[in-house]
């Protein structure tokens, strides 16, 4: 396979965009290239990159495309509404239908706010807390990731973990010591924070998928809502990737719990900028013009954005019945056979799957449930994985720390000839 139109691109972009990218994690540092590839189009479960190379994709675009790429529903319903044109800061009705899409699917909420990415609805998830709770701090999980907002960016997961570091440099002192981290799964580290501290909000992902998937046990989540009840600290239900991945409900409709706050992203836009945050009236009351948290933007419930993530939130809704089931029967087949690989070539590992997600962690340990057990899983040998993948057309995560995806139309040929190209990555490793 040859990479040179990625390779001139990546020599002009590494002089004019920081790294050559816009988001760390797609520069393939840790995956150990020299540069990453470029990509020129996709159409369902397939990508190509500026050398005409054709991969199946496993990242699709980090979750939003859970129906693959340019499915032909969103396609026509985007096409339709570029017609009617591009945006014009003043509402539009799709905005409230998509509004009664979301609430219908996720009975914690009453009512929603559409923002254009997932770190704007965490960001301005935990203002609301704050003005809601007249409190300063929150508590967040090691290793988990909520975008890149400055009081989120501790302890955090995702690019971060990926680039070997957790806290990012620019933030203040103040915003440091307002935000609170226990490991994943530490019930009394949130008893001790939430019955010592001045805790306005835990924010978290139900099911940590960034630093690689990890499990989450239903029981820690329930004695966390109790916690937060009893308390009186405000539950973020972080479910930007799990939101309309896990079920329609998300990961909140699966464990059976109500956060106070949820926040969504990536598949509500299709593909396109969307984000969301909602919850109970209360609490959403508090926000303006009603009453004095601020939230706006200038592309706030962008039209097409939004027709994009009525398009896929529809053919979810018609099709829930079967579709999440495919997804992760799917993701199974890949699991099982992975498993084997893993006993035929002696080469251990675990891996972490859910639904439609998982991630393969390169390492001795029977579970990974913590970001200390991610952090010791190998990076060598994630990399051998990788590269040997891409080489041969199949496009996996590059980093350790995230999830691969999967789409409807990833087909069962496509499922083949991965593991195909997976059997020689794990020949390979054990050489
Ligand atoms: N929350 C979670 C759980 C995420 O995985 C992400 C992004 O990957 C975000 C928030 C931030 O979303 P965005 O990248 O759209 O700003």
């Amino acid at each position: 396979m040859k990479f040179k139109n990625s390779e001139k691109i990546y020599e002009k972009a590494i002089n004019i965009i920081p790294g050559g990218v816009n988001s760390p994690v797609r520069a393939f540092k840790s995956v150990k290239r020299s540069h990453p590839i470029f990509i020129k189009k996709g159409a369902g479960s397939k990508i190509w990159d500026e050398d005409n190379n054709e991969y199946i994709d496993y990242i699709c675009s980090w979750g939003p495309l859970i129906l693959g790429h340019n499915h032909p529903r969103v396609l026509n319903g985007v096409k339709e509404a570029i017609e009617l044109g591009s945006s014009f800061g003043l509402p539009t009705k799709m905005e409230v239908e998509l509004a009664e899409m979301v609430c219908s699917c996720y009975p914690s909420m009453d009512m929603v706010r559409f923002t254009t990415s997932g770190t704007e609805a965490t960001m301005a998830a935990i203002r609301v807390a704050r003005a809601y709770t007249n409190r300063n701090k929150i508590l967040k999980f090691e290793g988990c990731y909520h975008g890149h907002s400055d009081a989120l960016l501790v302890s955090s997961g995702s690019g971060l973990l990926t680039d070997g570091y957790q806290d990012s440099n620019g933030i203040t002192d103040g915003v440091l010591r307002d935000t609170l981290v226990v490991p994943f799964g530490d019930i009394e580290g949130v008893k001790n924070y939430l019955k010592n501290e001045d805790v306005a909000c835990i924010i978290m992902e139900p099911v940590p998928a960034n630093m690689g998937l990890i499990h989450s046990e239903k029981k820690f989540l329930e004695e966390v809502r109790v916690l937060c009840d009893e308390t009186k600290t405000l539950l973020i239900f972080d479910e930007v990737i799990s939101g309309f991945r896990l079920a329609l409900g998300g990961a909140q409709e699966i464990f059976n719990i109500k956060p106070d706050i949820t926040t969504l992203g990536k598949i509500i836009g299709g593909g396109y900028p969307v984000g969301a945050f909602g919850g109970r009236r209360d609490i959403m009351n508090m926000i303006a013009p009603v009453g004095r948290v601020y939230h706006a933007g200038t592309l706030s419930g962008n039209p097409v954005a939004v027709r994009a993530g009525m398009e896929t939130v529809g053919y979810l809704m018609e099709n829930k019945d079967t579709l999440y089931k495919t997804l992760e029967n799917n993701v199974q087949y890949l699991v099982d056979n992975i498993k084997k690989f893993s006993k035929l070539y002696n080469v251990p590992v675990c891996v972490n799957s859910f639904g439609s997600l998982f991630t393969i962690f390169f390492t001795e340990k029977d579970s990974v449930n913590l970001l200390q057990d991610a952090l010791e899983a190998s990076e060598e040998k994630y990399a051998i994985y990788f590269n040997t993948m891409l080489e041969e057309g199949i496009v996996t995560p590059p980093s350790k720390f995230e999830a691969h995806f999967i789409s409807i139309a990833h087909s069962q040929e496509d499922l083949d000839r991965t593991l195909a190209v997976m059997e020689k990555a794990f020949k390979k490793i054990s050489e």
